[in-house]
C-alpha cells in the first residue's frame, strides 16, 4: 500500500492525514466537513478499495443483511463502538445484498461477519453478533497482536 489514505466520511475524497493530527478533529481537502463522522460509514464495491483497504488506519467491517435478525441486534453495538474507537479504528458496513460482489470475494457464508482489515490486509475475522463488551475485548485483543 504505497500511499495509505483516509476517506472522508462524508464525500468519500481521500485525504492525507498524519496521525498526529487526528485529535485535531481534522476536515476534508475537499467538502471541508469533518473527516471522521464517529459513525459507521456504508461501503459500496466502488468505494471499498479507498475506505478500507487503502486507508491508514484499521478498519472494522460489517457485513450484514436486511433479513438477518442478529444484524440488527447488533448495528447499535457496532455504531456505539464507532463513536468511541475512532479515530484508532474506522467502522465500516457493507450490506451484502447491494454488495454482493464483496460478499463472493470475501468468502462471506454467516452474518453479520466482521473483519479487520490492517495496511489493506485482513488481519481477523469473525461470524456472529456480540455484546458491546465482548466486542470491545475482540476489538482490543485484534489491534494489539
Ligand atoms: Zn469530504
Amino acid at each position: 500500500m504505497a500511499h495509505p489514505t483516509l476517506a472522508c466520511a462524508h464525500c468519500g475524497a481521500t485525504n492525507r492525514i498524519p496521525a498526529e493530527r487526528f485529535a485535531d478533529n481534522p476536515l476534508c481537502g475537499r467538502c471541508k466537513h469533518p473527516v471522521f463522522s464517529g459513525e459507521p460509514i456504508d461501503a459500496s464495491e466502488a468505494n471499498f478499495r479507498s475506505l478500507v483497504e487503502q486507508s491508514s488506519i484499521p478498519v472494522v467491517v460489517d457485513f450484514w443483511a436486511s433479513w438477518c435478525g442478529p444484524c440488527k441486534q447488533f448495528a447499535p453495538v457496532f455504531r456505539e463502538a464507532a463513536s468511541r474507537w475512532e479515530p484508532k479504528v474506522r467502522m465500516v458496513k457493507v450490506n451484502t445484498e447491494s454488495a454482493p460482489a464483496l460478499a463472493q470475494r470475501f468468502g462471506i457464508r454467516s452474518i453479520p461477519t466482521l473483519m479487520v482489515f490492517d495496511q489493506g490486509r485482513e488481519v481477523k475475522r469473525l461470524s456472529g453478533a456480540m455484546p458491546p463488551s465482548q466486542f470491545d475485548q475482540w476489538l482490543l485483543g485484534t489491534l494489539n497482536q
